[in-house]
C-alpha cells in the first residue's frame, strides 16, 4: 500500500464535499445568508459548469481575512468544537471555499462597509490567492466559479445527458424556493442563460407588487416564470392555499 499524494486527497475530498452544480449553490447561498444578505442573485451559464455566479449584499469579507478565506479549515463563524452547541450559521466546517477551489476555477469580488472600493480576488486550486485588482461592485460579496469539474470527468460524465442537465436546474429551483420559504424577507433572483427563471421577492415588496390576498402572517412568495419549462408551477401548486398565495407570470 502507498499513501495517496496530497493533491490526490484533496481532490478526492473536495469531491466529496462538492457533487453538483446545486451543492455549490447550496454552499454559496448558505455563505451569503451567513453573511446577513437580504438580496442573493444566482446567475448559470450552460446548466452550471461553464458558471456559477453568486452575487450577495452581505457584509462582505474584510481584506485581513482573504488570504485564507478559500483555505479549508479557516473559518470565522467557530472557533472550537465547542462553540457547535450555540450554532446560529449555516457554515462553520470552513470547507466549501476551498472544494469549490480544487474543482473549479474560482474568483470573489467582495466589499465590506469600512472598504472604499470592492476588490476582486483570484484563486487558485488550493484557495490561495493568485491575483488581485480594484473592482466596482458595492458593499456584498460576489464568487464565481467557472468550469466546474474540470478535472473530474467521472462527475462530468454524470451530467453527459440533457434530462440531467435539466434536473440539475430543477433541483437549483427548489432549493431557491426552499430557501424563500424559510426567508420571507429574502429577494432572490435566478438566471440560467441569461433568462430569468424564478424571481423570489421580499414579503414586503410582494405585497405592494401583487398580493392582496395573503395576510401578513403567511409567507408569500412571487415567481416570474421565464421559461414554460421550467415546472414552477407544478411546484407553486403542491402548497396549500392557507401556506401561501402564488402568482405566476411569464416574463416575456
Ligand atoms: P464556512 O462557511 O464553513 O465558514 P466557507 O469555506 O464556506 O466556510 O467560507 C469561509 C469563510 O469565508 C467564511 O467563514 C466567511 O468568513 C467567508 N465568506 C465566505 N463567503 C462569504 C460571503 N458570501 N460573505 C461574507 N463572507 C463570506
Ligand atoms: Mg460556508
Amino acid at each position: 500500500m502507498k499513501q495517496l499524494p496530497a493533491a490526490t486527497v484533496r481532490l478526492l475530498s473536495s469531491s466529496q464535499i462538492i457533487t453538483s452544480v446545486v451543492s455549490v449553490v447550496k454552499e454559496l447561498i448558505e455563505n451569503s445568508l451567513d453573511a446577513g444578505a437580504t438580496s442573493i442573485d444566482v446567475k448559470l451559464e450552460n446548466f452550471g459548469f461553464d458558471k456559477i455566479e453568486v452575487r450577495d449584499n452581505g457584509e462582505g469579507i474584510k481584506a485581513i481575512d482573504a488570504p485564507v478565506m478559500a483555505i479549508k479549515y479557516y473559518t470565522s463563524k467557530i472557533n472550537s468544537h465547542e462553540d457547535l452547541e450555540n450554532l446560529t450559521t449555516y457554515g462553520f466546517r470552513g470547507e466549501a471555499l476551498g472544494s469549490i477551489c480544487c474543482v473549479a476555477e474560482v474568483s470573489i469580488i467582495t466589499r465590506t462597509a469600512a472598504d472604499n472600493f470592492s476588490t476582486q480576488y483570484v484563486l487558485d486550486g488550493s484557495g490561495h490567492i493568485i491575483s488581485q485588482k480594484p473592482s466596482h461592485l458595492g458593499q456584498g460579496t460576489t464568487v464565481t466559479a467557472l468550469k466546474l469539474f474540470k478535472n473530474l470527468p467521472v462527475r462530468k460524465q454524470f451530467y453527459s445527458t440533457a434530462k440531467k442537465c435539466k434536473d440539475e436546474i430543477k433541483k437549483v429551483q427548489d432549493l431557491l424556493i426552499s430557501y424563500g420559504i424559510l426567508k420571507p424577507d429574502l429577494r432572490i433572483v435566478f438566471v440560467h442563460n441569461k433568462v430569468f427563471i424564478t424571481v423570489n421577492l421580499p414579503i414586503s415588496t410582494a405585497f405592494a407588487a401583487s398580493c392582496k390576498f395573503c395576510p401578513p402572517v403567511h409567507s408569500c412568495v412571487f415567481f416570474v416564470v421565464g421559461s414554460s419549462s421550467c415546472g414552477m408551477w407544478d411546484a407553486a401548486s403542491a402548497w396549500s392555499d392557507e401556506q401561501c398565495h402564488v402568482r405566476a407570470q411569464d416574463s416575456n
